[in-house]
């Protein structure tokens, strides 16, 4: 037995979200060699033969859950320096300048500290939209968290990446690090991007057995602007163009008609919702519990650092309960526990992760996060028929509540320090990073 990945979590409020609104209060997750050997109420779990054999971790006083799938994210150096604009202006004015400018060793740094900062929350997995990826892989592999890498690449504008280094990025990283890494094809826009463009990069995921993550349908002038190109709606002009499918994930999805929530739930295509993102640069409300019913696969995602300002996926569950209810003027929608759906077992099978994760069962690796209930904020915590430890999650907790991070079965984030990486190093090179880039983006403007 690998005692490195080997752990008894013992004692606290299990909610191994395997469908049904449950949870072993107190409840045991036993963890070997990487994997979930079993999960259910204390007892239970210690007549397992391997229970005592293991080192053991004491979770009471917290809820243990399975690990969150950040299913739409950017690495990024530009937070708190690009605000109160509109998604368009935003692009033209902060964003696009910053991919000019950027350089492989200042992309790494930004992986680096999105993926320390993303798993110091909870987060056991990315799909992250990148550039120069090969240094978020290896971010992502000495970190130790799940990543889906796919490159932001355009033909409309030469500062992004092209299909040919999406090749290279598949050839090296379709599958590295035991699985953990994985490469998909990216197309950043359907604005900023050909029809031959789709065509290629549809032809590149087949060919590499891979997954596709686009953008879509994010604000209401883009939407029209496809209308007026193309004579049809977004969706339906990717289902044209043949991009659909249950490996695709679409981030956004604000501004669907009946028609193109239809076809999302026909071809299985996911989407991620990002309620920050869209509330930030005024972009609209997608209707996701209406998405939810018609059999639309939703994930959650924090986007970038620019547009959220952090990446923290309980924030993010509490933001997106909260447009719900705002937008539909319905209080029923964005129930706790479907919105904790999204954050693990939804997300992962967008990611088409979920026969190994996305929820606390036997079999399955051990992504597993605690969150620490014992502070005032989370008083009163109660059981059985007053159970409220769904709606702590979502409403109350934030990234700092969490005290431990299990990445197949290895303990990476311990009592609230990372400890697979030296985050005030990370930090540190980080900081370095956005000055220099900054530096380069104020002199190529000015050249
Ligand atoms: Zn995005």
């Amino acid at each position: 037995m690998d005692r490195t990945r080997s752990t008894l979590i013992r004692g606290g409020v299990v909610l191994p979200m395997n469908g049904a609104r449950l949870a072993h209060d107190p409840g045991s997750v036993l963890v070997v060699d990487g994997r979930i050997a079993a999960v259910g109420p204390v007892e239970a779990v210690a007549a397992h033969p391997a229970a005592d054999h293991v080192p053991v971790v004491d979770a009471s006083g917290h809820a243990v859950l399975p690990g969150f799938h950040n299913a739409h994210l950017h690495s990024g150096l530009l937070r708190g320096t690009a605000e109160s604009l509109a998604l368009w202006e935003w692009l033209e004015r902060h964003v696009d300048p910053a991919h000019r400018a950027l350089t492989p060793d200042i992309a790494e740094a930004a992986s680096y500290l999105a993926y320390t900062e993303g798993l110091r929350g909870g987060t056991t997995s990315v799909l992250d939209m990148w550039r120069f990826m090969e240094g978020s892989a290896r971010a992502a592999e000495e970190i130790g968290i799940r990543a889906t890498l796919a490159p932001y690449t355009a033909d409309r504008f030469d500062w992004f990446e092209s299909l040919e280094s999406n090749r290279r990025l598949l050839e090296t990283h379709r599958r590295s690090a035991d699985g953990r890494v994985r490469a998909w094809v990216g197309l950043e826009h359907l604005l900023y991007c050909s029809e031959r463009m789709f065509r290629e990069a549809a032809a590149l995921a087949e060919e590499f057995d891979t997954g596709l993550h686009t953008h879509s349908s994010e604000t209401r002038w883009e939407v029209e602007e496809c209308v007026r190109l193309y004579g049809r709606r977004p969706i339906a002009e990717f289902e044209a163009r043949g991009i659909l499918g249950p490996r695709t994930v679409v981030a956004h999805a604000v501004w669907l008609d009946d028609d193109e929530i239809e076809i999302l739930a026909r071809t299985g295509t996911a989407i991620t919702h990002c309620p920050c993102s869209n509330m930030k640069l005024s972009s609209g409300a997608a209707a996701v519990g209406l998405y939810r019913q018609r059999g639309v696969v939703c994930a959650l995602g924090t986007d970038g650092e620019k547009e959220n300002n952090n990446l923290d996926m309980l924030e993010e569950m509490k933001f997106a309960s909260l447009l719900q209810k705002l937008s539909t003027q319905d209080p029923t929608t964005g129930d706790p526990w479907d919105i904790l759906a999204m954050a693990t077992r939804d997300g992962a099978r967008a990611l088409g992760l979920d026969d190994v994760t996305g929820s606390l069962e036997e079999g399955k690796d051990a992504d597993v996060v605690t969150v620490d209930l014992r502070g005032v904020r989370f008083v009163p915590v109660l059981r059985g028929a007053d159970f409220n430890v769904a709606a702590h999650l979502v409403f109350t907790a934030s990234a700092h509540d969490v005290a431990d991070v299990w990445v197949q079965g290895r303990r990476l984030v311990q009592r609230g320090v990372v400890v697979s990486v030296d985050d005030t190093a990370v930090a540190a090179r980080a900081q370095a990073a956005a000055e220099e880039l900054f530096d380069r983006r104020r002199s190529l403007t000015l050249g």
